[in-house]
């Protein structure tokens, strides 16, 4: 595909969309139906289909029986993490294979025209991006998704939780499905602008922020802090009334769609001349700028909301920098 049609590339071989990163049409005002329902099936198809395709697959093949997770064992929970992290290695290692070790679509939509695998680091172990943010991935945040999992499905089979039954209540469950995603955008920027504080990020965050160009393996390198905090989005459904696939429905969002902000491709071809839309950008930004985008890309528009949005346009430069200018001169009248 001929990506600039859809964007500009700089000198550097950087390419960025044209466009901007608007909210979606729920919040315009006034309401347009139409808007509206043509948003509709890119909210639900491909991504988050594959989020609830994957909650099922978990809960009829991979969950063991509610008997078995009365009683909180290593077995189970081995069990899990051994089948998160199968899944993981899988999906994740499709896109880390096809677009950055094969290169299937060289640098077309690519954000930064380098792949981490050319430019070692001493900020990471081994010196080595891909490395580091693996190891992390597989031994620090995939065993602290696992227990968050195991947290709540033992919570769900003591009884200490109301469960909802698809039976008796499928439209509530239903509405609660597509209100998920909108949990998860919320949790995430909340946890997201705390560990950006100073000494909090110093500890924790700056960990993910290695990352300045993301690739797969960057979206669950993480801080053990921050791969716990991450995860317990799935501990709203404890608080709400819910159902175990639902809340894992809202754990998947979170493990496997973490990819999506750092798949470092505007647009992942599919054929000569199809392509699925990876929403990453806005979080791409993040990775870039540090200060702006701290939460998707425009589900629940907080960072319009607080200020922080940058939309990938040259007026979102020009906001970004009025406002680090203003910060720094707080920050020298207080010197
Ligand atoms: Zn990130
Ligand atoms: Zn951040």
């Amino acid at each position: 595909m001929d990506d600039l049609k859809y964007g500009v590339r700089d000198k550097r071989g950087d390419w960025k969309p044209n466009g901007r990163i608007e909210a979606v049409p729920l919040w315009n005002w006034p309401p347009r139906l139409p808007k509206i329902l043509a948003w509709l099936p890119g909210y639900i198809w491909p991504w988050n289909a594959f989020h609830m395709a994957t909650a099922l697959l978990y809960w009829f093949y991979i969950v063991p029986s509610v008997e078995t997770m009365k009683t909180l064992s290593w077995g189970w929970a081995l069990w899990l993490y051994a089948v998160n992290a199968a899944a993981i290695l899988v999906f994740y290692g499709i896109f880390e294979l096809r677009y950055y070790v094969r290169r299937a679509q060289a640098t077309r939509f690519k954000y930064n025209h380098k792949f981490p695998a050319d430019a070692p680091s001493d900020v990471f172990w081994f010196q080595s991006q891909n490395l580091d943010n693996f190891l992390r991935s597989f031994f620090i945040t995939i065993p602290l998704w696992t227990v968050v999992e195991v947290i709540f499905l033992w919570c769900f089979a003591k009884g200490y939780v109301p469960w909802v039954g698809w039976q008796d209540h499928p439209v509530y469950l239903a509405a609660l499905v597509l209100v998920a995603p909108a949990i998860h955008e919320v949790h995430f920027f909340f946890i997201h602008r705390l560990i950006h504080w100073g000494p909090l990020y110093r500890w924790i965050h700056s960990v993910h922020h290695n990352s300045i160009n993301p690739s797969p393996w960057s979206s669950l390198s993480m801080h053990p802090v921050e791969g716990f905090l991450y995860h317990a989005v799935a501990f709203w459904h404890l608080l709400i009334p819910s159902n175990p696939i639902v809340a894992l429905f809202q754990l998947h969002v979170a493990s496997f769609g973490a990819v999506n902000g750092h798949l470092g491709f505007e647009k992942l071809e599919l054929t000569q001349d199809t392509a699925v839309s990876s929403h990453a950008y806005a979080h791409y930004l993040h990775h870039k700028y540090f200060e702006v985008n701290y939460g998707g890309d425009g589900l629940i528009p907080l960072d319009r909301w607080f200020g922080t949005l940058h939309d990938g346009t040259r007026e979102g430069d020009a906001m970004m920098d009025a406002r680090f200018q203003k910060k720094k001169q707080r920050m020298n009248a207080r010197a």
